[in-house]
């Protein structure tokens, strides 16, 4: 892994909202989940699925992150960085995952996850590079999950930083990826054939840092998430501490108590599963 992809991680602040917990934390998330359910004008059920970010170093929060969807058979997309992941760490990723194997959709997330704009936000895939070397990045990544993951690896694409330019999508479209994950209302749009199942809520890089208008800024997000009737919620299990984990506990387990809710992954929207 690149030293800037660290650094990154050491310079961040923002994790105000994971120092401690709201007492009435439980209840929060219980009145959030009702009033998104009561807010719902569609009988459909909405569907919800879990994207972890920046999968490759198998490590204490990664383990315990799969333990916990596991525990609660709850599915979850991982996206990995195939320029970091290598066969030993996928070994040891596998020898925890493959307890429940249908539950995890193995995607691919850029290639060296660098930025190579030099002014304006991060990206990997945009419009700083030629189409050539977007498209040799793109091949590269996929080359080597297939290599290494091998029939794991389902053809999902989640660029780093969500973010990525017109050309990507073309490309992604002509080598037959299923779909594409970045952020709700992402520009430019995808073309038509390509889905984009986007995250619209944010749990560890929120930008908040006075911890109560973080936590309202987050329950606002999952509540106009949740009762939008689509629901995509980002993880970053390098940046969980305790507090972070007991709160996506409690979320799971509200999740799924609720009857409206079907609990997916990338692979199960991408091909339209029922489960
Ligand atoms: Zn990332």
């Amino acid at each position: 892994m690149d030293a800037q992809y660290w650094e990154q991680i050491m310079n961040d602040t923002s994790a105000s909202i994971w120092h401690h917990l709201p007492s009435d934390l439980v209840s929060r998330i219980e009145t959030c989940v009702d009033a998104a359910c009561g807010r719902l004008s569609t009988k459909n059920p909405v569907s919800i699925f879990f994207r972890a970010d920046d999968i490759a170093v198998p490590g204490k929060n990664f383990f315990q992150l799969i333990e916990l969807f596991i525990s609660y058979r709850i599915p979850l997309s991982l996206a990995v960085v195939p320029a970091w992941i290598t066969k030993i760490r996928w070994q040891t990723i596998k020898q925890s995952a493959n307890k429940a194997p249908k539950l995890w959709c193995w995607h691919q997330h850029g290639w060296r996850h660098m930025n190579h704009e030099s002014k304006g936000k991060k990206q990997e895939f945009g419009p700083g590079r030629s189409i050539d070397r977007i498209r040799k990045d793109l091949l590269y990544g996929r080359k080597r999950l297939e290599m290494v993951l091998g029939n794991a690896f389902y053809p999902v694409f989640t660029p780093p930083w969500n973010r990525c330019d017109h050309n990507t999508l073309e490309l992604l479209k002509k080598f037959k990826y299923r779909a594409v994950s970045r952020s709700q209302y992402s520009k430019p749009l995808p073309p038509n054939g390509l889905p984009d199942f986007s995250v619209n809520v944010d749990l560890h890089t929120c930008k908040e840092t006075n911890p109560i208008e973080a936590w309202n800024h987050l329950f606002k997000e999952l509540f106009q998430s949740l009762s939008s009737g689509f629901c995509g919620i980002m993880l970053h299990h390098q940046r969980m501490n305790e507090p972070a984990f007991i709160f996506l506990e409690l979320l799971l387990r509200a999740l799924i108590k609720e009857k409206y809710f079907r609990l997916v992954s990338l692979k199960d929207l991408s091909e339209n599963r029922k489960t």
